[in-house]
């Protein structure tokens, strides 16, 4: 096996590696993972499912800058068309859940030529590649289970608009929630990355799921996320991505739909972690930087706004700085890869404008390749959350300490910006534990471990506030919310 197979565990942790299933790594998966970096992505010209008009955009692979396929993205006439042909899946709820666990076994024989996408396409390391997978079949199996038995009617046609930091998971999450509820699926995933999306879908189909039940429409947000969230005849949507489109699609909605349409919104996060003196620093140092930098912090959940108490901040920072040198930034395809690329030139740009207004306060930077859309894992000093202009999104983390004294006003800083959807404490104390959590405003509270990496099933993932509207993906709320109402039928 690759020596680097190491790598991962030494950074992110033993237990977190082997739950999400690094273990599935034996010598001859190792084998065919090397094998897919040769297999062909996509159609060279066409990547579609549905039969779109509409123009060709390229697909393009972050690490490198490589055209990797073109893209036939849909227009308004080809969403019209697809709303128009969209059926609700006419089956019995037991047969749903079986095709779903069909679909979930062939994402997994697919593994090798999914890890090829994720990494060319989204830049995904392999770690990561393989986290997603993991996640996107549990996602199939959780909800065929939690349905399989229900009675309960669909709500007719659902648009799905999905991000590119997880273009298996959360876009598999979202399709499988609404079709095992019944309801016809209309599929926008992120103008980055539609070649993974195409390939579930196509496995999706190949399981049994109806083609007038589940459509994808790749293209850009202006026409197909436009036209999927301004019609009447859409009876639910749900979606993730920044709070601001958020607030875009929530109020085409409002304009244009029926009332009581529901939006399922996971958006955006200023996620924060406080760690005491009397945390164990090796401890929360592991879980720093996993949470700051892995997928190139390119998760809603990760670590934004790190506070060290004083009394240990000076020596955890120098830890820190110690770890940071360990990471590995470059190809995410090689297994000793850390961090890979972040996803565009945009967000490369963005985020490089962003960390040179800040050269003043950096406190220490990691080595970076200059090829490919590369930003070196970075850590900058603040004096608190308050300072951070915008969610970052990408491997930057913002440092500030805080006085013993202080830890009531901290925790009313975190809380006074209006996001809520992680938050990690490190402490001892058991107390203290108690008490900052109960303060906290977040959907997902993280204790003396890592504040990434929800698990279906045991850990749903969402926020309050501007970080969403619930219900938690992967938790027994969220399928509910894709049926319809249940009527109150009185007899006399
Ligand atoms: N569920 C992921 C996690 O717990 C984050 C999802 C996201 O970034 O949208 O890390």
């Amino acid at each position: 096996a690759p020596s680097g197979l190491v790598t991962p565990a030494r950074i992110f942790g033993e237990d977190r590696v082997n739950a999400r299933g690094w273990d599935l790594f034996d010598d001859g998966v190792l084998a065919d993972i090397q094998d897919a970096r040769n297999v062909t992505i996509g159609d060279a010209t066409s990547v579609t499912v549905r039969d779109a008009s509409g123009t060709n955009a390229p697909v393009i692979n972050p690490t490198n800058g490589a055209v990797i396929a073109q893209a036939q993205e849909a227009d308004a006439e080809t969403v019209a068309r697809a709303i128009e042909d969209a059926q609700v899946w006419d089956a019995p709820a037991a047969e749903r859940a079986a095709v779903l666990r069909r679909a979930a076994d062939l994402y997994e024989e697919n593994y090798g030529r999914f890890f090829a996408i994720l990494a060319q396409e989204a830049g995904k390391s392999i770690a990561d590649a393989v986290g997603e997978l993991r996640e996107a079949v549990d996602f199939l199996r959780y909800y065929a289970q939690e349905g399989q038995d229900s009675p309960r009617r669909p709500r007719g046609v659902v648009t799905a608009i999905s991000p590119w930091n997880f273009p298996l998971a959360i876009f598999t999450g979202q399709i499988s929630a609404a079709l095992m509820a019944g309801n016809a699926v209309l599929a926008k995933p992120a103008e980055q990355t539609p070649l993974v999306a195409a390939h579930a879908v196509a496995l999706l189909h190949e399981a049994g799921v109806p083609r007038s039940a589940l459509q994808l429409l790749i293209g850009q947000g202006g026409t197909v996320g436009a036209g999927l969230t301004s019609d009447a005849r859409i009876k639910g949507v749900a979606f993730t991505g920044s709070t601001d489109t958020a607030q875009v699609i929530a109020r085409s909605m409002a304009k244009h739909m029926e009332p009581g349409t529901p939006l399922i919104a996971e958006t955006g996060g200023l996620n924060a972690m406080i760690v005491d003196s009397t945390a164990l620093p090796e401890q929360a140092v592991r879980d720093i930087v996993a949470s700051a930098f892995q997928s190139a912090g390119q998760r809603c959940s990760a670590l934004r706004c790190l506070y060290l108490q004083e009394d240990t901040a000076a020596h955890v920072i120098e830890m820190i700085k110690g770890a940071m040198d360990q990471l590995a930034v470059g190809d995410p395809w090689l297994f000793a890869t850390d961090v890979g690329p972040v996803i565009d030139t945009e967000a490369r740009d963005g985020i490089a404008e962003y960390l040179d207004a800040k050269r003043g306060q950096i406190i220490h930077q990691v080595a970076t390749p200059k090829e490919g859309t590369f930003i070196a894992p970075t850590m900058l000093k603040v004096g608190g959350i308050g300072d951070l202009e915008r969610e970052i999104f990408g491997p930057v983390l913002h440092v500030a300490t805080f006085k013993a004294a202080e830890l009531d006003k901290v925790v009313a800083d975190i809380n006074a910006r209006g996001f809520g959807l992680t938050f990690g404490l490190h402490t001892r104390i058991d107390s203290r534990v108690q008490e900052v959590t109960e303060a906290v405003h977040a959907g997902n509270l993280y204790v003396n471990r890592n504040q990434i990496g929800a698990i279906v099933g045991s850990q749903p993932f969402g926020g309050e506030g501007l970080s969403g509207t619930g219900p938690k993906a992967g938790g027994p709320l969220y399928l509910p919310r894709f049926f319809a109402p249940e009527p109150g039928i009185a007899i006399d």
